[in-house]
């Protein structure tokens, strides 16, 4: 009777002891669990691995390596988000033909062969038509009015629809300003002229060229002065005064036309493999974002800054002919642009959508730069052109 109720009276005691050490084991375990935990889903876990943990990726380029303007985007890129991360996200730019050639850096970061890539919308026109609207196309908007569209007129979104099938999110990475017509060994007076030349012009312009009598070639920037020099094209266009310079364009062609009617505000892309970007913290996916932002605007700065000095060399030292393209060369070109728009949106439903879209913005701010930006640089050059007389 004695040991029944001994057992009776300690009975209830040691089960709240064997409960209070079995709390006191599983909280030590947590503890430990939530200060080493990798990966792990709680919201203190995510906090310490986003804060710690480094990323490195790789960078697939379409330009040469080492090549200023278009290619000094992607370095740049590269050195802001390490800037802005503290080293966190660091990545490794490779020139064309390092890891994939030029026209091979869309497939490379969508199978995830890398995990970001710089170049150019248009240079993917055979598999997205769409694309050509997110670089430029022949009598579309300059570079101001582009970046208003895609940032605060609806079309990144479009972009990024566009690409969402390839498994990549686009941003904006740069913008030439208006471009140069291009390099030429014989002087267009006419439409005439155009007919049998063989050029390269990427993008819409390109069927434009062809529709009216040339013929277009898609050569990238590292092959353009050897296929210049060796007579594998007459004539080529790449970017304007600073980046075609560079490139040395000036030692194979004679003639250097303007205005850009093919190319009015050429926007680059940064285009980055979706894992590859869902994998990063919060934190880094913003600093992705406003680094890309910033690359798109310093680039433009950029070119702004350095087309003029570039001009004045080619012309002053290297005795390059400018010429302005005639208006009814323009004209030719303009009603060439508009059937290979009208056949473009006919076959592409995605074309279509985002066209809508293009032209809607485009109409509108048209209309306002017309006693904006224009009116002013009208006023502006009537004023001092007949001071300067
Ligand atoms: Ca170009």
């Amino acid at each position: 009777m004695g040991t029944a109720s001994l057992e009776k009276r300690y009975t209830p005691m040691i089960i709240l002891l064997l409960v209070a050490a079995l709390v006191t084991v599983l909280g030590m375990w947590a503890v430990d669990r939530t200060g080493t935990s990798r990966g792990g889903a709680s919201a203190k876990g995510t906090e310490i691995e986003g804060s710690s943990e480094q990323f490195h990726w790789k960078l697939v380029t379409a330009w040469p390596k080492n090549f200023p303007g278009v290619g000094a985007g992607p370095e740049n890129f590269a050195r802001f988000v390490h800037e802005m991360s503290g080293g966190r996200l660091t990545m490794r730019v490779y020139g064309a033909g390092e890891i994939v050639p030029a026209f091979e850096v869309f497939d490379a970061v969508s199978q995830g062969v890398a995990d970001a890539g710089h170049g150019a919308a248009y240079y993917w026109k055979g598999k997205i038509p769409s694309s050509v609207f997110f670089t430029s196309i022949p009598f579309g908007m300059n570079a101001q009015e582009i970046n208003g569209w895609l940032h605060y007129g609806g079309g990144l979104e479009l972009w990024r629809e566009a690409y969402a099938p390839f498994n990549i999110i686009p941003f904006a990475g740069g913008n030439s300003g208006t471009q140069m017509a291009g390099w030429f060994n014989r002087e267009i007076n006419s439409m005439e002229d155009i007919k049998g030349l063989k050029m390269r012009v990427p993008g819409l312009a390109g069927e434009v060229f062809a529709a009216a009598g040339g013929t277009a070639v898609r050569i990238s920037g590292s092959e353009l002065y050897t296929s210049l020099q060796t007579g594998v094209i007459d004539a080529t266009e790449w970017a304007g005064p600073y980046n075609d310079l560079a490139l040395g364009l000036h030692q194979v062609a004679k003639y250097y036309y303007f205005p850009g009617w093919h190319e009015p505000g050429s926007t680059m892309e940064l285009i980055v493999n979706k894992q590859s970007f869902e994998a990063l913290p919060p934190d880094l996916q913003a600093i992705v974002t406003y680094a890309a932002r910033a690359m798109n605007q310093d680039m433009l700065d950029e070119f702004t800054a350095r087309n003029n000095a570039a001009l004045r060399q080619l012309v002053d030292e290297h005795g390059v002919q400018l010429r302005r393209l005639p208006d009814d060369v323009l004209l030719g070109l303009w009603r060439s642009s508009e059937n290979v728009m009208q056949k473009l949106v006919e076959e592409d439903p995605m074309a279509a959508k985002v066209y809508a879209s293009y032209k809607s913005f485009y109409d509108g701010v048209r209309s306002y730069h017309h006693i904006s930006e224009q009116a002013y640089i009208n006023a502006r050059d009537k004023m001092l052109d007949s001071q300067a007389e």
